[in-house]
């Protein structure tokens, strides 16, 4: 089989190569699973737990290996890098600890001794697709709770970041799975659509969770409901973090910032819109900007700044697109500037109005805009008026106001006096809108990953009106 090239996004040297994969080769992989699936779904609660557990301590150990790939491929810095592991390693430990959780219920029937069960069983092989913006974490996300769950898996790695994607499975092939329990698919970026097609329409897939573009969910969403098969979508976002007039307002800087740079802005979670009502608006836009400018970007390997390298000079030209826009139609740029490289400063712009694209349109890069509000009811009317619904944040001194704020905002996420940016093992995760539908996380995706059966047992003779 053919190989295809990663270019590291610095230096265009190959950072990685993989296996390209054909549709022809989708049947052989699907049928491995579906062996995979017949094994591993038979085994009980505390072997999975075991093999889990192994798998986590397999992940940890290969944090250096993460650290290079990542600077590599996606241009990512090493803080990055070391959260992907530690968040994707607990991830693997939720995971095996759910595996006795995944319980059912009794259920009074009417009917005179019948014994009513609800029942929750495995169901397949799973498809998960991952993206590389956090790759370490995405990857073992599609995977994780499936498998406590009882499912074989087929993970569609990034054409981005093949490399990363492999040494999770490298490390997972460590811990002891069945044969067959858990697969991979790498392909050139040219044949995405065609071998995500096949997969999706393997009948051994019976499920599919996809984290990546809202354009490319929609495509997932429509292939798989000509098969009725269930998705779990994990899409874009477009995050608001509002600033009320009590807010502690270093302590929404801290957050801002932390929110709109990690990671140069290429999160799901990023904070995108910074909605700041009129009150405190100039106070906050300088000390921001002061912040914003001492924080350098610089190449990831070095490790010696907060920013590395964005993914590739599409991000770089679209963010630059998005300044243009924004500025000729009256805003101002209070820190950062437009670049040539990959190596994009963090970028702060000040009086975003509907009119700019950047208003709407996820930047997925280091921007983020200030849009002023004239008071609460304005800020959460601001903050709702976009598609996405993914995470959000409110910050004000008192935090009954916050609950309030919070309640009214449509998301799946919002946090009160923190960033936008917060993920852990078991909470529910995911979004609303064109943020996609699901929830992976905890308890929640034991919901995602198996079917909930009905199951009776009648103890008495049978009465029937024929
Ligand atoms: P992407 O949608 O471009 O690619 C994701 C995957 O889709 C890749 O594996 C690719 O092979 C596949 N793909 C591409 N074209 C396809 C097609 N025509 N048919 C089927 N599959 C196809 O996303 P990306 O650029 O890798 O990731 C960035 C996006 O992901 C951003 O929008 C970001 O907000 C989102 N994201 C969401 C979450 C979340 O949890 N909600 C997390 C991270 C990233």
């Amino acid at each position: 089989m053919a190989n295809f090239e990663r270019k590291n996004p610095l230096t265009g040297e190959v950072a990685s190569s993989a296996v390209a994969m054909q549709t022809a080769d989708i049947a052989g992989i699907c049928e491995k699973a579906q062996a995979g699936f017949e094994a591993w779904s038979k085994l009980g609660p505390n072997a999975r737990r075991a093999v889990l557990m192994a798998a986590a301590e397999a992940l940890e150990s290969r944090q250096a290996d993460f650290i290079e790939a990542m600077a590599n491929e996606i241009g990512a810095t090493q803080g990055w890098a070391g959260f992907n592991v530690m968040l994707a390693t607990s991830m693997l430990r939720e995971a095996a600890s759910i595996t006795t959780q995944i319980g059912g219920e009794v259920i009074p029937s009417d009917k005179p001794g019948c014994l009513a069960m609800a029942v929750r069983e495995p169901v397949g092989a799973i498809l998960g697709i991952a993206p590389w913006n956090a790759p370490v974490i995405l990857g073992v996300r599609a995977v994780a709770t499936a498998l406590a769950c009882g499912n074989s898996v087929i993970l569609k790695a990034s054409e981005l970041c093949p490399r990363t994607h492999e040494i999770i499975i490298e490390a997972l092939a460590d811990a002891g799975f069945p044969e067959g329990t858990v697969n991979v698919v790498t392909n050139a970026p040219e044949d995405a659509g065609e071998v995500v097609g096949a997969l999706i329409d393997h009948p051994a897939v019976k499920r599919i969770n996809f984290t990546g573009s809202t354009e490319v969910g929609r495509i997932i969403a429509k292939r798989a409901a000509e098969h009725l098969k269930p998705c779990l979508l994990e899409l874009g976002g477009k995050a608001p973090l509002l600033v009320l007039e009590d807010a502690d307002l270093d302590e929404a800087v801290k957050a801002a910032s932390f929110g709109a740079y990690m990671n140069q802005g290429q999160i799901c979670m990023s904070t995108e819109r910074l909605v700041v009502v009129d009150a405190v608006a100039d106070a906050f836009a300088a000390k921001l900007a002061e912040k914003v400018m001492s924080m350098p970007c610089g190449d990831p390997r070095e490790g010696n700044t907060p920013l590395g390298a964005v993914v590739d000079i599409k991000t770089v030209n679209k963010v630059n697109m998005l300044i243009d826009d924004a500025v000729s139609k009256g805003a101002s740029l209070l820190a950062g500037e437009k670049s040539d490289t990959v190596l994009m400063p963090a970028t702060l712009i000040d009086a975003v109005t509907p009119e700019m694209n950047i208003y709407r349109e996820e930047s997925f890069g280091p921007v983020v805009s200030i849009i002023r509000a004239k008071d609460e009811a304005d800020a959460i009317r601001i903050a709702n008026d976009s598609e996405y619904g993914l995470s959000a944040a409110v910050f004000t001194g008192d935090c009954a106001r916050g609950l309030k704020v919070a309640k009214q905002i449509h998301s799946g996420i919002c946090h009160v006096n923190g960033p936008t940016v917060h993920d852990e093992a078991q909470m529910p995760f995911g979004g609303v809108g064109a943020s996609g539908y699901g929830r992976f996380g905890g308890k929640a995706g034991i919901d995602s990953f198996t079917e909930l059966r009905w199951i009776t047992i009648e103890t008495e003779p049978g009465h029937f009106p024929i």
